[in-house]
């Protein structure tokens, strides 16, 4: 979680209230080691954010042999973001505490293909800030299944939502007069995992997530990879078969074509495990049910996905693969073609893979988006650009200089 040595005290101030954030109550030697900056500038930092009334002095920690040290804790007050799912029929709206917590949640119907979708989405986004707590909101972050060209520009393709060139962010920045990053939804759910999951204990691990779509976030040596225009990841359009099923994107054959939700609905049907008017949780039902043509189904599509991501674990060489989505409730049954598949697909010496498959919430999508704006003190390579200086600013800016309510 090191940042880069920099002149500027104020992004060394947030990453501090980041990393208190994302790590709990640290030290400040332990905190000047994570940091990479001087114990004499911590010291100096630390002593600000007391006087501003963003950190707190808590009790001894336990000893530990040694001297107990003084542990400091992040005022909650501080600041908060809202995080936003935008998919094709519902928007899902999350706001979280300086630290990653939910504080509370909210999901209104939307309609991505409507002709005034931005403005929809505007009032939507000022509704929930209606509602908020009192802590300063430092910005919102937007999840869109699509490619971004920037988060701090906006500017999103999704084939998913129908959408070509929408200007999301600038769009929102202008009405809320509030800083907006905008991210693709899986590219934002790993950089929750690296703030705030399994992820903070790895520089170089890959989410992958399956549900409606299939996708997969990069992080490379500690840092989200975006690739040329923000398109990395979409490993649901991977070419699997020729002359396959028609793809969303419009081609055949892709690894979403067999193993996306619809996919599967469709096998079932077909093949008259479920009735032609039923959908994934009578799928799923039957499987559980022991249904052997019903477990057979996710079998083979967890073959398929243990086969696909060999090849982009020998390209990538991720220390873990996190496996998420809403995919995940029937996992126990994509698991019994995965594994072997995986395994057997993998070069010898990387058949020890660690894979973990995390519980998976609904409103897991829209913390990740939350994250865009938390990890921006992390934001060395500058990823959000002026949006995220604006974030720092009012992260700075905005505390109250006597408040110890945490
Ligand atoms: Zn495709």
């Amino acid at each position: 979680m090191a940042i880069r040595p920099t002149a500027r005290t104020d992004v060394n101030r947030s990453a501090i209230l980041a990393h208190l954030g994302a790590q709990g109550p640290a030290s400040r030697a332990d905190l000047a080691r994570a940091l990479n900056v001087s114990p004499a500038l911590m010291t100096q930092l630390t002593k600000d954010l007391l006087a501003d009334g963003l950190l707190r002095e808590l009790e001894h920690s336990p000893s530990q042999g040694g001297r107990p040290a003084r542990m400091l804790g992040l005022v909650a007050s501080a600041g908060r973001a809202i995080g936003v799912k935008v998919v094709a029929d519902h928007v899902a709206f999350v706001e979280v505490g300086i630290g990653g917590a939910v504080i509370r949640s909210a999901s209104e119907p939307f309609d991505a293909s409507a002709s005034t979708v931005l403005a929809d989405l505007t009032v939507l986004l000022q509704r929930f800030i209606a509602g908020g707590s009192k802590a300063p909101l430092l910005g919102i972050g937007v999840g869109i299944p699509g490619s971004v060209d920037r988060q701090g520009n906006g500017l999103v393709d999704s084939t998913q939502l129908g959408w070509n060139q929408v200007p999301v962010g600038a769009t929102l920045r202008r009405e809320l007069k509030m800083p907006v990053l905008v991210e693709n939804n899986v590219n934002a759910l790993a950089m929750a995992e690296r703030l705030y999951g399994l992820g903070r204990h790895y520089e170089n691990f890959m989410v992958l997530t399956i549900g409606t779509g299939v996708g997969a976030g990069f992080v490379v040596d500690g840092a989200v990879l975006r690739g040329h225009a923000g398109g990395s990841g979409e490993i649901g359009h991977i070419p699997v078969a020729v002359d396959g099923p028609a793809c969303s994107c419009g081609n055949h054959g892709c690894l979403e074509s067999f193993i996306g939700e619809a996919a599967l609905v469709r096998i079932a049907r077909e093949r008259g495990v479920i009735g032609a008017e039923s959908g994934m949780p009578a799928l799923r039902s039957a499987a559980d049910a022991g249904d052997q043509g019903a477990t057979s189904i996710f079998s083979e599509a967890g073959h398929l996905l243990g086969r696909t991501l060999a090849g982009i674990v020998h390209t990538v060489d991720p220390e873990i693969v996190i496996i998420l989505g809403e995919g995940t409730t029937a996992w126990s049954h994509w698991s019994f073609g995965f594994e072997p598949a995986l395994r057997s697909s993998l070069i010898p010496s990387r058949r020890g893979l660690a894979v973990a498959v995390e519980m998976w919430q609904d409103e897991s999508w829209a913390q990740g988006a939350a994250a865009l704006v938390l990890a921006t003190p992390f934001d060395s390579d500058d990823v959000a650009g002026d949006q995220g200086r604006l974030v720092r600013e009012r992260l700075v800016e905005q505390a109250s200089p006597q408040g110890d309510n945490g």
